[in-house]
């Protein structure tokens, strides 16, 4: 995208954390002030493109692992960001043709690029809601939700470097609970959620750049991202780096770059199934 033309609805003027994440993966969908952002990020924190990237592999991972082991059929994930290949649905079509994806984003670059998320196979179906997860009345109430997902059938909640973008005030925790609320039992909780807990001075810089540019981070240790999990069954191997997390030969990420370190991936993951 060419540098900071004004986009109607999209504010080039401060950087967007989905705008960040598109240039941490290599993406072309941001702007000037995202890429500079990006890069504050990158000198004090030069391993987030190994994060972001084992990040995406986590996602592809968790999603074959629901599909072809747990019979998970349908996903809500939110805070899909700008959509990059494969994308959720893509991956978990692969393996059930007929899966249904209800995605969810605030970003209005994401709902521009939206109908790159609506190339379903046409026996599956996608969606595409513009919700903020803090509104998640709005979000189970929404009606194409409702439309498109079964909700007598499991649902796989896929909530990828979203949680650590809603800090302790605005109640993360309760949020996730509501929304496994609305699902019934054999559903999923697949998290992903970047940790200081490997490099604490360089993640109080990753904080403080985020908060600088207007958008309130709060990273979290290992036991504050397992207690999103409560009440649900952990799959093995419980919650781990990334990379560690069902790692599979045949996965980009670490496959193809090389082993990264645990302070690179900074990164806690996890699979959880409600009893
Ligand atoms: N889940 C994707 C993208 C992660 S980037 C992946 O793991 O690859 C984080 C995304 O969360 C961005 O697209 C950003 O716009 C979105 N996001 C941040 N805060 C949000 C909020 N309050 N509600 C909904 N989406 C949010």
């Amino acid at each position: 995208m060419t540098s900071s033309q004004p986009t109607r609805g999209i504010d080039t003027s401060r950087p967007h954390s989905a705008r960040m994440y598109d240039y941490y993966l290599g993406g072309k969908d941001h702007f000037e002030v995202d890429k500079q952002a990006a890069e504050r990020v990158a000198e004090v924190y030069p391993a987030i493109f190994v994060c972001a990237r084992e990040n995406r592999a986590f996602m592809h991972r968790a999603t074959r692992v629901l599909a072809r082991e747990h019979g998970i059929r349908q996903w809500l994930d939110i805070g899909t960001g700008i959509p990059t290949e494969p994308n959720l649905h893509q991956v978990a079509q692969s393996v059930v043709p007929d899966a249904r994806v209800v995605y969810a984003d605030n970003d209005p670059l994401v709902l521009k690029y939206a109908e790159r998320l609506m190339r379903s196979t046409r026996e599956g179906r996608t969606t595409y809601i513009e919700a903020d997860v803090n509104n998640v009345e709005t979000l189970v109430n929404s009606a194409e939700l409702a439309e498109v997902l079964d909700l007598s059938r499991p649902v796989a909640l896929s909530l990828n470097a979203l949680m650590h973008f809603v800090t302790d005030v605005q109640d993360p925790y309760g949020i996730v609970r509501r929304l496994l609320g609305i699902l019934p039992s054999g559903s999923a909780l697949a998290l992903s959620h970047c940790t200081p807990d490997f490099d604490p001075p360089t993640w109080q810089k990753v904080t403080d750049i985020y908060t600088a540019a207007g958008t309130p981070v709060q990273f979290r240790s290992r036991a504050e991202v397992t207690r999103f999990f409560d009440g649900l069954d952990l799959l093995d191997p419980g919650v781990t780096v990334g990379h560690h997390w069902r790692p599979d030969a045949a996965e980009t990420g670490s496959a193809s770059h090389g082993t990264p370190t645990d302070a690179e991936v900074s990164l806690w993951t996890g699979v959880g199934i409600k009893p």
